[in-house]
């Protein structure tokens, strides 16, 4: 699992993202720390001021019982007469407190005590003090041995008189005082020392322990540390400033802490003692607690990262099953593909790429296209009658269009035209999201054709339904052949006297093709293009005379090589009337009406064209009447009409059949001589023309010269504009040579 998240993840911020909330955590974790340390600390400190405040109150108690009795105890004494009466009394009170000694001295300090034994307090500070009327509680410390001290309460006696007898003074270790067990405190851990100035120990509440004792010294060494409780900076005391306070000190080795406070009597000091552990139990507790917290909260982290990468690690898992599952299908395509004639790519929709994977033949494609689908066009890939299709077509993929499908004519690698099926397809992610668009491109040609025959077939057939004479369907494998010619009887019968399509053809040329048309005939039959209506004459005899009738002949062709289809298809159309009616348009349009002969636009544009193809050579003529104006104002238009008619067969009738003769309009004519070469052929053809002619109209007979200009094509001009100016520029030299004359245009 560790290994997968490892090797699998690929957040990339998220190492860096985990690594600073770790980081978070622990610096929070520790602020929070801090402050719950000082908060605990300062708790527990609260505590112990409270369990020493106990403590003071009880032992002052205590005190002021043992002080009351002392008192109550020197009463009685003031009372006795007697030393034996003092020392029996002094015997039952001491046995009543558990008193070590009590004793008795006169203002001299000397007396006796509980045992009889004599004591002199002479020396005593308690006995000078109490002998002065002060009660007085003193300290002894007895040997070097640990709390080996004794308290000592003395009180003066007083008599009747109220004069001071003496003085009292009890004897007595304070924890020998059983009462004193009592005010321990709950934690068997927390000790309670009282200390007098001299800091000798006088009360420890561990002191019957020996175990324990037996590791104390006698002394505490106070000059240690001092906490001040309310700013928590640590000074050092001397502890007789009769404060309270924390303590913090070693004691054989042991890291201490104690709270103290003045008990009220002397300088005495209480101290509630704890060990470290009462503090840093609390601190260890809140350590564990925030190392706790950081832990869960780096754990739950790492959980939710882990999460996240299982989830993200699940989502690629998918992503590259489905990518796989691609796979799979693109190495079935492949397959598929290089076993039909199949080519594949990948599209790149957002940077309009096509990647061939498989390719059977490129169709004139590289193996990367860029550009798409432009460069289809501009490489000549795709017929350029397809653009909208294809530009649709990738729209619609670039929109996450599921598949689209088109079919297109394409320049395959050999440069010849094929029909290409394309069928794109968008693979998409469990999310909806485009993986990649594949591409297969299928060349169709034969089905395509087979189709297109079918449509052109099927087209054919409905349109020539009606007024067709003649269809023929010629098998071009066995030369079997059908004719279906319902119109006309003659034709359909032939096909009983023929076997072969060949001999049935034979006799129509023979018998009912236009001699002229015979070869036109013939290029049909044997022509292995398709033909689009060819218009021929058929030969037919009406009354006796021969005639022909214009006919169209459409020649179809279907050839299937699968199935080793290879038929001709001829459809026979009488078209006889709308062509002649059409011949009648053309001619109208190309003749000018007055002469007959081309007129201005019709003749210029047959010049242009006989210019414009390769290795030509002519002469061009530009033929004007001289003083012609001066016809039309004598004899009227009409006989200038006819003298316009005479000149245009003239100049007709002088040429061949093959040369261009037009009238440019009003008395201006020209003429295409083609392919001459001699020179002096032209001059005496000039020559006749420009003589003076005599035209005959009516009665009339009007005696006339032509003016004419020459130019050599291509030799003066390269077109027809030239030619003409060229021409033009002779004529008028002509004219102004005094007319009925003709020039060439390099002559001048
Ligand atoms: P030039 O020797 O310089 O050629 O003198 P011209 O009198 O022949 O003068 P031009 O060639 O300029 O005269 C052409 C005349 O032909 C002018 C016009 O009235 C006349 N015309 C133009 N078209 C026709 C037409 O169709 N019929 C007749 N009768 N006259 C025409
Ligand atoms: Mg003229």
């Amino acid at each position: 699992m560790l290994k997968k998240l490892k090797f699998n993840y690929n957040l990339k911020y998220g190492d860096v993202f985990i690594g600073v909330a770790i980081l978070a955590v622990i610096v929070f974790a520790l602020i929070f720390k801090s402050f719950v340390y000082k908060n605990e600390f300062e708790n527990s400190m609260e505590r112990l001021e409270q369990v020493v405040e106990q403590q003071t109150t009880v032992i002052n108690e205590i005190f002021d019982d043992i002080e009351n009795y002392i008192i109550m105890t020197s009463e009685f004494i003031s009372r006795d007469n007697n030393i034996n009466e003092i020392c029996e009394n002094l015997n039952i009170y001491a046995k009543r407190q558990d008193f070590k000694e009590i004793a008795f001295v006169d203002t001299t300090g000397i007396g006796v005590n509980n045992n009889g034994t004599v004591v002199d307090l002479t020396e005593k500070d308690y006995f000078l003090k109490s002998l002065n009327g002060d009660i007085c509680i003193d300290t002894e410390k007895n040997s070097d041995k640990y709390c080996d001290v004794d308290v000592i309460i003395s009180v003066p006696v007083i008599d009747q008189s109220e004069n001071i007898k003496g003085v009292l003074a009890a004897r007595f270790q304070l924890y020998y005082i059983n009462f004193f067990k009592d005010i321990n405190i709950t934690n068997e851990d927390v000790k309670i020392t009282i200390s007098n100035g001299n800091k000798d120990i006088i009360y420890d509440s561990e002191k019957f322990d020996i175990n324990m004792a037996g590791r104390f010294e006698n002394k505490i060494d106070y000059d240690i540390k001092y906490i001040e409780p309310s700013s928590g900076d640590i000074v050092i005391d001397n502890l007789n400033s009769q404060k309270s306070g924390i303590l913090e000190y070693k004691l054989g080795g042991e890291r201490k802490f104690a709270y103290y406070m003045p008990l009220g009597i002397n300088t005495w000091n209480i101290f509630v003692i704890v060990p470290e552990t009462y503090i840093t139990n609390q601190m260890e507790i809140i350590n564990y607690a925030v190392i706790k917290l950081i832990v869960c909260t780096i754990l739950s982290a790492l959980l939710l990262f882990a999460l996240i990468i299982y989830i993200i690690n699940n989502t690629n898992k998918k992503i590259m099953n489905t990518n796989r599952e691609l796979k799979i299908s693109e190495e079935t395509f492949r397959i598929s593909a290089e076993h039909g004639q199949k080519t594949i790519f990948d599209y790149y929709p957002d940077e309009n790429i096509i990647n061939v994977i498989v390719s059977n033949c490129f169709y004139g494609m590289p193996k990367l296209i860029y550009d798409v689908p432009e460069s289809f066009f501009t490489k000549n890939i795709i017929d350029e009658s397809y653009r909208s299709t294809v530009f649709e077509a990738f729209d619609k993929i670039k929109l996450k269009e599921k598949r689209v499908s088109f079919s297109v004519k394409c320049n395959d690698c050999n440069n010849k035209s094929i029909w290409a099926n394309f069928d794109i397809m968008n693979v998409f992610d469990e999310n909806g999201n485009v993986i990649k668009s594949i591409g297969v491109i299928e060349d169709v040609t034969e089905k395509k054709n087979a189709e297109e025959m079918y449509i052109k077939e099927k087209n054919l057939k409905e349109a020539m339904t009606g007024d067709n004479m003649i269809i023929v369907e010629v098998d071009m494998n066995t030369g079997e052949f059908k004719i279906d010619a319902t119109m006309n009887v003659e034709i359909n019968s032939l096909k009983l006297l023929h076997n072969s399509f060949e001999s049935f053809c034979d006799t129509i040329y023979n018998k009912y093709i236009f001699e002229e048309d015979i070869k036109i005939a013939k290029y049909i039959v044997e022509s292995d293009n398709e033909l689009r209506n060819i218009e021929l004459r058929a030969r037919f005899v009406k009354n006796g005379v021969e005639d022909y009738r214009w006919i169209s002949v459409i020649k179809n062709i279907i050839k299937n090589p699968v199935y080793g289809i290879n038929k001709s298809f001829f459809y026979v159309k009488d078209i006889d009337k709308a062509k002649r009616q059409a011949i009648l348009l053309k001619y109208n349009a190309e003749i000018d009406i007055l002469t007959g002969i081309f007129n201005r636009a019709t003749v210029e544009k047959k010049i242009t064209e006989y210019m414009s193809e390769e290795h030509k050579s002519a002469v061009v003529m530009i033929i004007d009447v001289d003083k012609f104006k001066f016809v039309n104002d004598t004899y009227g238009h009409s006989v200038g009409d006819e003298i316009l008619k005479i000149s245009a067969s003239r100049i007709k009738n002088e040429f061949r059949k093959n040369d261009i003769v037009g009238r440019l309009g009003g008395d201006e004519f020209i003429v295409l001589i083609d392919g001459i070469k001699d020179m002096s052929v032209v001059s005496r053809k000039a020559e006749n023309l420009s003589s003076p002619y005599v035209y005959k109209v009516d009665d009339i007979e009007i005696e006339l010269t032509l003016s004419i200009g020459i130019a050599k094509f291509p030799y003066d001009g390269n077109g027809y504009n030239e030619i003409y100016k060229k021409a033009d520029e002779a004529l008028y030299l002509s004219k102004n040579g005094g007319r009925g004359k003709y020039n060439f245009y390099r002559q001048m």
